[in-house]
């Protein structure tokens, strides 16, 4: 299983669409636009970042994992290998069930993103009714927590949403916990969706940016895995390098 059922792709497809249109309205509310002020200790919401802040020809591998281990360590290999440093976005149970791949993970030097505890969609876009404010807070404090006893490193200042969904609220919750930065992408791979490895590179590889945060998954019903070797190959090739969030977004 991966975060998402096949039932449920169709669905999921929609409600993304549909959350992406929404969090580019809670972008463009006034709250956002405190947001460059707020890099003070005045910071009032979290920035939510779609690219990198980079003029260079790097992008961001950022893995998702919310359900099985799938292909992490096959990732945690093809990165080794390729010298390749990326960012996961971990949710506390995974972080609970796959101990020492969390620590591999933290002690190879990729960043961990709090991807909140149970993946349950915060405004209930996507699934579910949504959560609290309380709620929220304590899906964050959990996984930190975890984070840092199993790995010994935290997770602040980097949150991603489940299924990217997010509101106002989320925004002010995050900036006031520590989370400054509220890490979406530019290009989602869509393996969750069943594209193949050949078509997860092909289309990434086709939405190249400076500064681009490619949305991949570990988990085994997706073939980011597989593809991932040859995507980072594409990308070297074609004279790209890789950075991560936390060299990127402090
Ligand atoms: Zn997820």
């Amino acid at each position: 299983m991966t975060e998402r059922s096949p039932a449920l792709v169709a669905v999921v497809l929609g409600a993304a669409a549909c959350s992406a249109a929404v969090g580019a309205a809670a972008e463009n509310r006034p709250g956002k636009a405190r947001a460059g002020e707020g890099r003070t200790a005045e910071r009032r919401v979290a920035d939510t970042v779609r690219t990198l802040p980079t003029k260079k020809k790097l992008v961001a591998l950022t893995f998702d994992a919310g359900s099985d281990r799938g292909y992490t360590k096959r990732i945690l290999r093809v990165l080794r290998r390729e010298k390749v440093k990326a960012s996961f976005g971990l949710t506390g149970r995974w972080v609970g069930e796959n101990r020492k791949l969390t620590r591999r993970i933290a002690n190879r030097g990729h960043t961990i993103i709090n991807h909140t505890y149970s993946h349950s969609s915060w405004t209930g876009r996507s699934a579910g009714g949504g959560l609290t404010n309380a709620e929220r807070r304590r899906e964050l404090k959990r996984t930190d927590r975890l984070v840092r006893k199993v790995a010994g490193v935290r997770t602040k200042p980097w949150f991603r949403p489940p299924q990217g969904d997010y509101d106002a609220a989320a925004l002010r919750l995050l900036a006031n916990r520590g989370y400054d930065y509220n890490v979406l992408w530019s290009t989602d791979s869509l393996g969750w969706a069943g594209l193949s490895a050949s078509a997860i590179v092909e289309r990434c590889l086709g939405q190249l940016r400076r500064g681009a945060i490619y949305l991949l998954h570990v988990g085994g019903q997706s073939q980011d895995g597989p593809a991932l070797e040859r995507l980072v190959n594409g990308l070297k090739r074609r004279g790209w390098g890789f950075a991560t969030v936390r060299e990127q977004l402090r």
